[in-house]
C-alpha cells in the first residue's frame, strides 16, 4: 500500500508524488491532514480554510473514480502528526508514504520529524519538488544567495530554459481499487466564502488559465495595474493552495507562445511566477523570514507607531481614502485584493500610519483566500522597504495621485465604495469635506504630508 499526504497541493494533475505513488503501489491511498489549531497559529483565513474543504471534496471524487480513497486525518498541531500518521500506516498496512515538499519553516521541521519517525518503524518516505520550478540551486557570482531580484530572475529563466516542463498529467486506474464510501469532508464552512467567485476545483483552475491566455495575456502588461478591468488571471489562490501547478501555467504558456510564435521567455506574466519563486527562494535561503524577522536587519530598530482607531479604520476600509477603502473592502467581501491595491493599502499601513509590517502581513493572511506565506511576507516586506530588494525607504505612494493614475474614472472605487457612486471623476479621488458630510464618509484619519514627512524622518533616523 502506497501513501500520498496532499497538502498544499490539492490537484490530480501534475502532482509528482500522487503519480509516483500510483506508478508504484498496486493499491493507493490519500490522506490530507487538518491541524485546525495550527492553521490558527499560521493565521490561515477562514475563506480560505473553506475554498480547501471544496477543493478536497473535488478531489476526493476524482480520486474514487481511480479506485484511491481520500481519507481526512485530524490533528490539533504539527508534533502530534508523526505519531498519529504512523498509528495510520499500521493500520492500513502502508509500506510508502510520498509528499510534495513544503519551504516554511514550521513545514520544514515537520517533514523532518515525520520523515525520521516513520522510518524508525521501516516506512519508506519518497520526497518531490512540486512547488518549484528550477530545483537547482541558484547563486550569485560570489556563490552566495541572490539578494535581488533582476539578475535572480535572469538566472531563473536560463535554467528554466534548458529543462523539459511537460506536466506529469494526472494519474491513470491503480491495479487494485479500494472502493468503500466515501467519508465526508466537513472541516469549517466560512460565511464570506465566496464560492461563486472562486469555485475550488482543478477544472476551474484550468478553465482560468485557458481563458486567460486567450483573452488577457496579449494586453496584461498594458491593463495589469487597472483594478476596474479583469486583466490579471485571479488564479493566485488555485495556486496558493495547489490545485494547478506553476509549471502547468508555464508550459500551457510556452505552447500557446509556441503557437503565436512568441518569445514566452520575455512574457511578463511570467515574470509575475518568477515573483512567486523568488519570494519561496528567499524563505529556503533566509530561514528568519518565517521567524517574524525583517530581511534588513537595520529596519528592525524602526520604532513603529500603534493607534488601534487607524488600524480599525484601516481594517474596515473607513480611512477616508477612497482607493485605499476601495482595496479593503474588496478583500473583506471577496477574499481576494488587486495587486496594485496590496501595494497601496500596504504602504499606507506601514509608511503613512507607521504601523508594524507584522500586523499588516497578518491581517491579510487572516483575509486572503490566497494567503501564501512567501508571497505575503515578501510583498509586505517590500511595501515596507524592510525586505530583499524591497521598494527604496522614500518612496512613498500618495493614494490620491495612485488613485487619479490607476483608477482614473473612479470606476472600481464606485464599485466598492458605493456611497461615493454619484461623485464626478475628479472629486472621487479625494472628496472635499461638504461631500464627505452629504455622503456619510470619513474624513481622512491622516495628512498625507505630515504623515509621510513623518515616515522619512523615522526610516531616516533607523537606516542612518
Ligand atoms: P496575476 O497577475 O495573474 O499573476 C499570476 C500569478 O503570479 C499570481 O497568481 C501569483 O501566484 C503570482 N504573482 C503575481 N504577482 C506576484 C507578486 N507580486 N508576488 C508574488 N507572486 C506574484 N500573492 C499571493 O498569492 N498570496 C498572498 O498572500 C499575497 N500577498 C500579497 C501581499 C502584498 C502586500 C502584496 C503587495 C502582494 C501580495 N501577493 C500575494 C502578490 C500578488 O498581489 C497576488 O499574487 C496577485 O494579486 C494575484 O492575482 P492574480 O492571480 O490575478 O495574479
Amino acid at each position: 500500500m502506497n501513501l500520498v499526504w496532499l497538502r498544499n497541493d490539492l490537484r490530480l494533475d501534475d502532482n509528482p508524488a500522487l503519480a509516483n505513488a500510483c506508478q508504484q503501489g498496486h493499491q493507493v491511498q490519500v490522506i490530507y491532514t487538518a491541524c485546525a489549531q495550527q492553521w490558527e497559529e499560521h493565521h490561515e483565513a477562514g475563506v480560505k480554510i473553506s475554498f480547501w474543504q471544496q477543493a478536497l471534496i473535488d478531489c476526493q471524487l476524482k480520486l474514487s473514480q481511480l479506485g484511491i480513497p481520500l481519507i481526512i486525518i485530524r490533528c490539533s498541531t504539527f508534533q502530534s502528526l508523526p505519531e498519529q500518521l504512523i498509528k495510520h500506516c499500521q493500520r492500513y498496512k502502508v509500506t510508502d508514504i510520498h509528499f510534495n515538499d513544503e519551504y516554511a519553516v514550521n513545514e520544514m521541521k515537520r517533514d523532518e520529524s515525520v520523515v525520521r519517525e516513520l522510518s524508525n518503524v521501516n516506512i519508506r518516505c519518497h520526497r518531490y519538488q512540486a512547488d518549484l520550478l528550477v530545483t537547482d540551486p541558484l547563486f550569485n557570482q560570489q556563490g552566495l544567495p541572490y539578494r535581488v531580484f533582476t539578475p535572480w530572475y535572469r538566472s531563473w529563466i536560463k535554467k528554466l530554459s534548458g529543462i523539459a516542463l511537460t506536466p506529469l498529467g494526472r494519474p491513470q486506474p491503480v491495479d487494485q481499487p479500494l472502493s468503500g464510501k466515501l467519508g465526508s469532508i466537513a472541516i469549517r464552512k466560512d460565511a464570506n466564502f465566496r464560492e461563486d467567485l472562486f469555485p475550488a476545483t482543478e477544472q476551474e483552475a484550468s478553465n482560468r488559465l485557458q481563458k486567460f491566455m486567450t483573452q488577457r495575456l496579449a494586453h496584461y502588461q498594458e491593463q495589469r495595474d487597472i483594478p476596474s478591468l479583469n486583466a490579471t488571471s485571479t488564479l493566485s489562490p488555485y495556486l496558493s493552495s495547489g490545485l494547478i501547478s506553476a509549471r502547468r501555467c508555464v508550459y500551457e504558456v510556452q505552447q500557446f507562445s509556441l503557437l503565436h510564435e512568441l518569445d514566452w521567455r520575455a512574457d511578463p506574466w511570467i515574470r509575475q511566477l518568477g515573483w512567486r519563486e523568488f519570494y519561496r527562494y528567499l524563505m529556503i535561503h533566509f530561514p528568519r523570514l518565517s521567524m517574524n524577522r525583517a530581511f534588513l536587519v537595520k529596519t528592525e530598530s524602526i520604532t513603529w507607531e500603534s493607534n488601534e482607531a487607524h488600524t480599525l479604520a484601516w481594517q474596515q476600509g473607513m480611512t477616508g481614502f477612497p482607493i485605499i477603502d476601495a482595496g479593503m473592502r474588496q478583500m473583506a467581501r471577496t477574499g481576494w485584493m488587486h495587486n496594485r491595491l496590496r501595494m497601496l493599502c500596504a504602504s499606507f499601513y506601514t509608511k503613512l500610519m507607521l504601523s508594524d509590517w507584522r500586523e499588516g502581513e497578518r491581517f491579510f493572511m487572516r483575509s486572503l483566500i490566497d494567503g501564501d506565506f512567501a508571497s505575503n511576507n515578501g510583498g509586505w516586506q517590500w511595501c515596507a522597504s524592510t525586505g530583499c530588494d524591497a521598494s527604496p525607504w522614500f518612496r512613498i505612494f500618495n493614494p490620491t495621485t495612485q488613485s487619479q493614475k490607476f483608477d482614473t474614472d473612479g470606476s472600481f472605487i464606485r464599485k466598492m465604495v458605493p456611497e461615493l457612486k454619484d461623485l464626478d471623476n475628479r472629486s472621487i479621488h479625494a472628496p472635499t469635506p461638504d461631500l464627505r458630510s452629504k455622503y456619510d464618509y470619513p474624513e481622512p484619519i491622516l495628512d498625507y504630508s505630515v504623515s509621510r514627512q513623518r515616515a522619512l524622518d523615522r526610516f531616516k533616523s533607523a537606516l542612518k
